[in-house]
């Protein structure tokens, strides 16, 4: 009997191993066609420069690992709504297989397909590959989903412990020989030419300093970097200075799935023989818990879609935000006239990425300084951040507004302590900021620099002190 054809649709697992959809695929039909979609709808995966570049990068690296494979990745622009089904019933396809997803627009996107594939008798198939545990099979003791971090990590790492090694997913397989079929496929061949475009048309700077890699190949040499050479074990300390490599650089390949959440989970198992003493084992549990971060602000979205959308505490509608263009403009391009807050916004704007410490500096600097609502710096740093996600920077904006799932009310930044404690030698102030090179590193932490030594630097655009009460009064209205 002819096994039946499958088109295999790739969204954010742009890789071959340990993809548990192409797995069910795979053990069902080796005559797989795969394909990815610019999605015209959703070009917020490639509207910012550096998303284009890691997105277009992967896709060609993607691209040729399935056609080492005997096959190839057919690549199209538009509607997947129209494209899935055409194609699908083109080739004579009996499923189509895929990863599920959890932002809003693709659930409801997902669903439609669904809908439309059955009118045609065709099967949409979906499996959890993004996250290390499915939405629907964690609930706290209420039976409701969570809303707070703390009791959601101890819960999912007992899930975890039973739920074992996913080491199996390894995927070696052999595909049905499709090269004679391949070679005169239109689809195949326009699929050159909208790759060849996509990668002409990138333009970002930053591809060679951005420390975020494309690739599948790239995001097992990083995990590799940070677990085998065990960056790992000093991360507990190391991950809050900015100016350390200290973290994985992991968040742009999870964010497009280069590689798997379970791959680098698991990882760590490797060094469970080798821990030699507490610190080690304090410290590989800190990156865990950042992992679980991002677990749990994609749970949080898929169970509260209104998220995307404004305040999880619905009280912060009524906050009178000043919103001043002009000091958000300051703000975004590093000219504040605060060391730290600039020395991040440079780095972002230079590399498309920021260290994390940095980006709750300049998110509280932003709402709780500057007065701007929050959603401003969020749909900032998704034009520009190369691991731009929706759950993960909604949730980062929101912890850092005081307005999202963290139980703490108010939480407020003094942007010099925060220098002083973690870049206390202002290395990477002055890597950031050469025209600060010269100033004292006193006087630089202190806020006390004066106008002898800027040289061609900004003063303060605010009083941080009276900023911040201001901002206290204000809440306390709402
Ligand atoms: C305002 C704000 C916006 C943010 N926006 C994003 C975003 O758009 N995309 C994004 O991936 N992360 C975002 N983060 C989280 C975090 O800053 C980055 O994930 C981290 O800096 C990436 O560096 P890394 O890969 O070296 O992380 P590591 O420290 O090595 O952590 C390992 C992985 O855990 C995850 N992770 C770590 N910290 C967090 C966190 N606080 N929240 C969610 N996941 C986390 C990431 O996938 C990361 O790759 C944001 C944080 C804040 C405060």
């Amino acid at each position: 009997m002819n096994k039946p054809r499958i088109l295999f649709w790739h969204r954010k697992d742009l890789r071959i191993n340990d993809n548990k959809a192409l797995m069910k695929a795979i053990s069902l039909s080796n005559a797989i066609t795969s394909i990815y979609i610019l999605d015209k709808n959703y070009s917020h995966d490639f509207n910012a420069k550096s998303r284009a570049w890691f997105l277009g990068n992967s896709l060609q690296e993607l691209s040729n690992n399935w056609k080492k494979m005997g096959s190839r990745l057919v690549l199209k622009e538009g509607d997947p709504l129209i494209i899935i089904p055409q194609l699908a019933k083109k080739i004579d396809a009996k499923f189509v297989f895929c990863n599920k997803s959890i932002e809003p627009y693709e659930i409801n996107r997902d669903l439609e397909i669904k809908k439309n594939l059955k009118k045609i008798n065709i099967t949409f198939i979906e499996s959890w590959d993004h996250l290390l545990i499915e939405p629907s099979k964690i609930f706290s003791g209420n039976k409701k989903p969570y809303s707070v971090y703390g009791p959601f990590y101890k819960n999912l790492k007992s899930k975890i412990k039973l739920l074992g090694s996913y080491d199996e997913n390894k995927s070696i397989f052999e595909l049905k020989d499709l090269d004679n079929e391949i070679k005169e496929n239109p689809e195949i061949k326009s699929s050159h030419l909208v790759l060849e475009n996509f990668l002409k048309n990138i333009n970002f700077s930053g591809s060679k300093i951005c420390p975020c890699r494309p690739g599948e190949k790239a995001a097992e040499i990083l995990l590799e970097n940070f677990i085998n050479k065990k960056k790992i074990y000093s991360y507990n300390t190391a991950r809050d200075f900015p100016s350390y490599h200290g973290t994985s650089f992991l968040s742009a390949s999870l964010r497009f799935g280069t590689i798997s959440i379970r791959t680098v989970w698991n990882a760590k198992s490797n060094l469970d023989f080798v821990i030699k003493n507490q610190q080690n084992s304090l410290s590989i549990e800190t990156w865990q818990k950042e992992l679980v971060w991002r677990e749990f602000y994609q749970h949080c979205l898929f169970h509260f879609p209104e998220l995307e959308r404004g305040p999880y505490r619905k009280k912060w509608d009524l906050f009178p935000w000043q919103n001043n263009q002009e000091w958000f403009q300051l703000w975004s391009n590093g000219e504040t006239g605060f060391p730290i807050v600039d020395a991040a916004m440079r780095q972002l704007n230079s590399t498309g990425w920021m260290h994390n410490r940095c980006r709750m500096i300049v998110a509280s600097f932003l709402v709780k300084d500057l007065i701007c609502n929050w959603q401003m710096g969020e749909k900032k740093f998704m034009e520009i951040l190369v691991d731009g996600d929706l759950s993960a920077n909604n949730g980062g904006w929101q912890w850092s507004a005081s307005s999202g799932m963290d139980p703490k009310p108010l939480r407020i930044f003094n942007p010099y302590t925060q220098a002083k404690k973690y870049d206390p030698i202002c290395k990477y102030i002055k890597f950031w900021i050469p025209e600060l090179s010269k100033v004292s590193n006193s006087d630089l932490l202190n806020g006390e620099i004066s106008n002898l030594e800027i040289t061609n630097y900004t003063k303060p655009m605010v009083n941080h002190n009276m900023q911040q009460r201001l901002f206290k009064s204000l809440y306390a209205e709402i």
